[in-house]
């Protein structure tokens, strides 16, 4: 489906492409300025340029889009399957990607050697982005937001057994369930803390530790805390697709993550129509991504 077909999809399916499209436009775009500070990143539009530190073609994508696509991957066959999720991953990492986290390569290596194992071993210190950065898919495919709350809560330990990064996944998940659904930021935001806040343990309550921001702060680099809650602060921040993913991407540090997270929300609010044609055009992975969908 070329960008121009994209732009006549019902309402509601074109909130859905939004979210994966978006979520793909955001990695590369931001790619480019990955541990960049915002002083470094230059004026003016962003592009589909590539470069960065992992010298990225233009409109290549990063682990970000790889691991949204692994879990797509495990809805095809209309519920949620957790080996195939695993087995995608694993293979995804035979290929020798350019970037993996140190998380998820060490929870992949451990998956390889038990594969018995679903889930990592609690560990409170596996707070990286790589179950977030791939939570929006879950919002696109679960039959309800509550849906996408259990699978993403249950998908983020087969990399990232933490509480912070559970909820991290499970709220974006149910925030992109529930724009998709065409409910309000605000509306869309209270609604997944209610589903999420079950989940609440001693001193960590999702509504306080996962709030938006209260500014365009300094990215600390690949936290799943501070991701989510700059796309909070995005989302209910932006006019538009446009100026809401370059305010965050214009921050650097971990650009790609941040752009591919608040990508996701800002395309389930927005729908593909308000994706900048030339990006949705640049893009790589663009139609494998819609298969998936
Ligand atoms: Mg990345």
């Amino acid at each position: 489906m070329n960008p121009e077909d994209l732009q006549s999809l019902p309402p509601r399916e074109g909130r859905r492409a939004g979210a994966i499209l978006g979520l793909a436009v955001g990695d590369a775009l931001g790619a480019t300025h990955e541990f960049c500070s915002p002083e470094e990143v230059p004026e003016g539009p962003l592009g589909m340029v590539g470069g960065g530190w992992l010298d990225l073609e233009p409109g290549e994508a990063t682990d970000d889009t790889a691991l949204t696509m692994a879990v797509l991957a495990g809805y095809e066959g209309g519920s949620l399957d957790l080996r195939r999720v695993r087995d995608e991953m694993l293979s995804w990492q035979d290929t020798d990607p350019k970037d993996i986290g140190n998380q998820t390569r060490k929870a992949l290596d451990y998956l390889r050697v038990h594969p018995e194992a679903l889930s990592l071993p609690e560990d409170p210190d596996a707070q990286g982005n790589g179950a977030v950065m791939r939570a929006a898919s879950h919002g696109a495919k679960a039959g309800s937001a509550e849906e996408a709350v259990e699978n993403a809560w249950i998908e983020a330990a087969l990399t990232h057994p933490s509480w912070e990064a559970r909820a991290s996944g499970a709220l974006v998940a149910a925030l992109v369930a529930n724009l998709i659904d065409g409910v309000r930021p605000e509306g869309a935001l209270n609604a997944s803390y209610a589903l999420v806040e079950g989940r609440d343990e001693p001193g960590k309550h999702v509504r306080e530790t996962l709030r938006p921001l209260d500014g365009y702060e300094h990215d600390p680099g690949g936290w799943t805390v501070y991701t989510t809650r700059l796309a909070l602060l995005g989302l209910l921040d932006a006019p538009d697709f446009r100026p809401g993913l370059e305010r965050v991407i214009r921050l650097g540090g971990d650009a790609d993550t941040n752009g591919a997270v608040a990508g996701a929300v800002l395309g389930a609010r927005f729908g593909v129509g308000s994706i900048p044609s030339e990006w949705l055009h640049d893009v790589r992975g663009r139609e494998d991504l819609l298969h998936l969908l």
